[in-house]
């Protein structure tokens, strides 16, 4: 990162991210998620104030804390996305909380969201996870596990899936992985696409996102 883009505002930044996505020549439909996790607070002001309304988060309680208290006052204007992983116990509170889940990876997580729905309550969109690099430390549905996963999700819990995320190995090349996953969501007639990230977010949107996850690039690194 140049020394120019550390000392650039958030607005500024926003606006090169956008015009990036613009210029991809990929999907003009890409939406930018502010990806907020660890960010200090004025950081989420500043983003604010510069009209971002979608954000993304990876860990429940921090959400929680940020979106349910700090900038309790914004959260019904924002569109909320969950990028971490997901425990089952924590299902009834983040579906309280977030628009969108990009981390289904498991029946046990699919049964508390059906109990949930179950009770009642609308549930937030879903994506499923896939590990496309086949990781072992890595969450996420295997690519040949997927038709098995994606038709107990429909015939086994009522659950309607979105679309696809993947978070690439770090160490490859993004674009096979934004490529496999971009196969999988067609294959399984899925519209989609949550991948790309503050280094890679300009491929992902040439390759099809419909979303892609921001973080750093936009707010600077995190402390
Ligand atoms: C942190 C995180 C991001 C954003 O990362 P940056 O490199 O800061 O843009 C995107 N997706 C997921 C799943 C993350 O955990």
């Amino acid at each position: 990162m140049s020394i120019t883009h550390e000392i650039m505002s958030i607005e500024q930044r926003l606006d090169i991210i956008k015009d990036r996505l613009n210029d991809s020549g990929g999907k003009s439909a890409t939406k930018l998620i502010a990806v907020s996790k660890q960010q200090p607070d004025d950081r989420i002001s500043q983003a604010l104030a510069a009209g971002v309304t979608v954000f993304g988060e990876n860990r429940v309680q921090e959400a929680q804390t940020r979106w349910g208290e700090t900038f309790a006052a914004h959260h019904g204007k924002l569109e909320l996305h969950l990028i971490g992983p997901l425990q089952s116990n924590k299902a009834a509170q983040a579906c309280a909380l977030f628009d969108v889940i990009h981390t289904l990876d498991r029946s046990s997580l699919a049964k508390a969201l059906a109990k949930h729905r179950d009770q009642g309550h609308d549930l937030p969109k879903l994506f499923v996870q896939v590990n496309t690099g086949e990781e072992e430390q890595k969450s996420g549905v295997l690519p040949r596990d997927l038709s098995v996963f994606l038709k107990s999700m429909d015939e086994g819990f009522g659950l309607t899936v979105a679309g696809l995320m993947c978070i690439p190995p770090l160490d490859e090349a993004p674009s096979a992985h934004f490529m496999l996953l971009r196969q999988l969501a067609r294959d399984h007639g899925l519209a989609e696409l949550s991948m790309g990230m503050s280094g890679d977010y300009e491929t992902a949107a040439k390759l099809g996102a419909t979303y892609v996850r921001v973080g750093s690039a936009l707010f600077g690194p995190r402390p």
